[in-house]
């Protein structure tokens, strides 16, 4: 299912001058995010840089002071613009909230639910969907990453990279237009991360629309289609991962990259 010539040109998302201050620390100026269908976006910098906050601005978990999101049309909807500058309102932000879907750094699963639960609670309250269907859905997806035999357990007795895997088909369940990941991969210990980039990974080949904030470079150079990095709450380059990655024209983006590969 990867995507076609015509279904790449197509725009998912257009975020433009996303502004940000908590109190008096400004930590988002005239951010531009596009994001067409099938590409995947990674988003780096050094920590504090406003990564995570331009990520939870994309779906409302942050109000951005000022800016616009704007998602192109999807299948069972038409576009949809959020302008931040005006008073949002809850039924603007629930649709936004609707087109994508986060999966967290720390997994964020309720402890209380088993994984079965945790996928399909959204599917079935928030969607409605009829609850035969979601359970079928979440069934398939757990046996797509390895993990049908853990239907019936609970958060605390699976490992953090198996955690991690029920939180990505928890997002996958909603059947966003686009998925958001939030360092996916940075709470886990190092020989748990290779399981769910490998998830990840296989994602990308399938065509998903996908922006994720990470410190895993080698992994974005492999996986990602552009590259955006930020520092001080500001885009200080973008472009193709192998160019950004390999040939930054930038200092900041040079010394970054040379830290860390
Ligand atoms: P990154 O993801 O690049 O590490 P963040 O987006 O998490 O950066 O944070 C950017 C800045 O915003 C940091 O200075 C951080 O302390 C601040 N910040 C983030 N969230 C909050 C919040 N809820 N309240 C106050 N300050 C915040």
């Amino acid at each position: 299912m990867s995507p076609t010539n015509e279904s790449h040109s197509t725009s998912v998302l257009k975020a433009r001058n996303l502004a940000k201050a908590f109190g008096s620390n400004v930590v988002l100026r005239d951010i531009d995010v596009d994001i067409r269908r099938g590409q995947v976006v990674a988003l780096i910098g050094p920590s504090g840089s406003g990564k995570t906050t331009v990520l939870r601005s994309l779906n409302g978990l942050e109000i951005p002071d000022g800016g616009t999101v704007t998602f192109g049309n999807s299948d069972g909807g038409g576009e949809l613009a959020i302008d931040f500058g005006t008073k949002v309102g809850k039924k603007d932000l629930a649709a936004l909230r609707d087109r994508s879907a986060m999966v967290f750094q720390h997994y964020n699963l309720f402890p209380h639910m088993t994984v079965l639960k945790n996928i399909t609670e959204g599917p079935i309250q928030v969607q409605k969907r009829p609850r035969a269907e979601a359970i079928a859905e979440a069934e398939r997806l757990l046996e797509r990453v390895g993990l049908a035999d853990k239907r019936d357990a609970y958060p605390f007795e699976l490992s953090g990279g198996q955690q991690q895997r029920v939180g990505i088909v928890r997002a996958l369940a909603l059947k966003p237009q686009l998925l958001l990941f939030d360092e996916p991969t940075s709470a886990l210990d190092p020989e748990l991360v290779g399981e769910v980039l490998g998830v990840i990974k296989e994602l990308a080949e399938e065509g998903w629309t996908m922006v994720i904030v990470t410190h895993e470079l080698a992994f974005a150079q492999h996986v990602a289609d552009e590259v955006i990095f930020m520092d001080g709450g500001v885009v200080v380059e973008r472009g193709p991962a192998a160019e950004v990655l390999r040939a930054p024209t930038q200092e900041r983006t040079k010394l970054f990259v040379k830290r860390l590969q």
